[in-house]
């Protein structure tokens, strides 16, 4: 009977498992969850895409689209570490299930190119026509 001592232990101590779903635990701090995106905050640099291991985003800055397979997501969070503007976070909850498959699509507002001046050109034509002058002043003086 050398088992008895365990089996009497385990009698009297607080069972090792939780009564779920009566009883839920509490996330952890950092827990990795749903995925988030502040769309407003999004300049479409495309990092969030090239970093995803399971290629679940796909950025359209022409369009103005980001879009996520959650299907796809392993929530490594590698995309929310690497966007530049901060605009990807997690909850730390995971998204509902759902029956059916969805593709999560956002409209955003990409940031317009920003126009180049003319002034540099304008400089860069006048200098050979200075050059030409100070090259005649030059064959005036011999
Ligand atoms: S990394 Fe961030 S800013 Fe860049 S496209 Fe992805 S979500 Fe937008
Ligand atoms: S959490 Fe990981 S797998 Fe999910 S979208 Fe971001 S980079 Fe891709």
């Amino acid at each position: 009977m050398l088992f008895t001592p365990t089996v009497i232990r385990n009698l009297l101590k607080k069972p090792a498992t939780r009564n779920y779903p009566f009883e839920v635990r509490e996330p952890f701090p950092n827990y990795r969850g749903e995925l988030v995106i502040d769309i407003d905050k999004c300049i479409f640099c495309g990092m969030c895409s090239r970093k995803c291991p399971s290629q679940c985003i796909t950025v359209d800055k022409d369009a103005g689209t980001w879009q996520c397979d959650p299907h796809a997501c392993v929530y490594c969070g590698l995309c929310r570490d690497n966007c530049p503007t901060k605009c990807l976070s997690m909850k730390d909850t995971h998204r509902k299930p759902v029956t059916e498959k969805v593709v999560w699509i956002e409209q955003g507002n990409p940031p317009k190119p920003k126009k180049k001046t003319a002034a540099p050109k304008a400089e860069a034509k006048a200098e050979p026509e200075e050059k030409a002058e100070a090259k005649a002043d030059k064959k005036e003086e011999k």
